[in-house]
């Protein structure tokens, strides 16, 4: 059996959840969207994808035709008809039908749909050793011509550079800005360890401004580590005790390698440990409960 989809305001069975051909989302990737967890029945940061959804929505000037309530009850009620206690949720608003020039106004309504499922991003073993990642010619998107902060349709910058790195015989890019400085990844925001130091790129960069990353932050003050949002550049990479990846799909994941070079000791480290079981352990109470 399939899956039951949120389309505008209906739950469809998955071969029924159409859009057409003449949606901008598909045309233009002109949309907004969200990757949500639930974890043991509980939506994690809902509110705060939901504010970022409105956020990259205002960027875009793109009217979501539903409250933010409405929002929470619709991805709730996705998430209970498909019986998920453990799983990810793809919620995405596009411009809606319209023709086929570019033209936004011409599209009277946008298009919402909640899809409650799974994802598995990486294996197990990536999450035990640590991952490698490698440094792509394809640089971030500049910030005055898309915003990096704005979680759009738009991903072809972001699955350029996965591609390079698939190529490299990675699964995960680093990317930079146009100067050099280090800007995230392709699905994921980076962290660096340096004498007890926390480092993580500021979104002027071109980084999402992640909700998993915002955690990881919270929690890192928590336990008394000082966090630094600064431009650094590979070179910092390359000289860091320990270094990890954060998003919604990834989680947290270590990494141990960066571009041939062995960051620390060639093992996750131990605040990167102490971080993931930080994280997991709030996962699970830290947003919208499903019953
Ligand atoms: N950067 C990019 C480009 C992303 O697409 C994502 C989300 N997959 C992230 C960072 C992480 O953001 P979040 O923690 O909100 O999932």
């Amino acid at each position: 059996m399939g899956l039951i989809i949120y389309l505008d305001g209906q739950y469809l069975e998955e071969k029924d959840a159409k859009v057409s051909v003449f949606d901008h989302g598909l045309l233009y990737g002109d949309g907004v969207f969200e990757g949500i967890r639930v974890y043991s029945g509980c939506i994690f940061r809902l509110e705060q994808h939901l504010d970022r959804l409105f956020s990259s929505a205002k960027y875009i000037m793109l009217d979501i035709p539903m409250s933010k309530d409405e929002l929470i009850q619709a991805t709730v009620e996705t998430v209970r008809r498909n019986n998920l206690r453990d799983g990810y949720i793809r919620l995405v608003v596009t411009r809606g039908k319209g023709d086929l020039g570019l033209a936004p106004w011409k599209c009277p309504k946008a298009t919402v749909f909640i899809i409650a499922s799974t994802i598995k991003l990486y294996p197990a073993e990536f999450y035990e050793k640590g991952m490698e990642i490698v440094t792509v010619p394809t640089t971030r998107n500049r910030n005055e011509a898309l915003n990096a902060r704005a979680k759009t349709l738009n991903y072809l910058n972001n699955i350029l550079a996965k591609i390079e790195a698939k190529n490299a015989g990675v699964e995960e890019a680093l990317m930079l800005d146009a100067s050099g400085f280090v800007a995230e990844c392709t699905g994921d925001n980076i962290f660096l360890l340096r004498q007890g130091v926390m480092l993580t790129p500021p979104t002027y960069l071109g980084a999402l401004k992640g909700i998993t990353r915002d955690s990881i932050i919270e929690l890192a003050r928590k336990e008394g580590i000082e966090v630094v949002e600064q431009p650094f550049t590979r070179f910092d990479v390359y000289e860091a005790d320990e270094c990890f990846l954060t998003g919604t799909a990834a989680e947290a994941i270590p990494v141990v390698k960066v571009d041939g070079r062995v960051i620390g000791d060639g093992k996750p480290g131990a605040i990167t440990w102490k971080l993931i079981e930080r994280y997991r352990a709030i996962t699970a109470v830290d947003g919208v409960k499903i019953d």
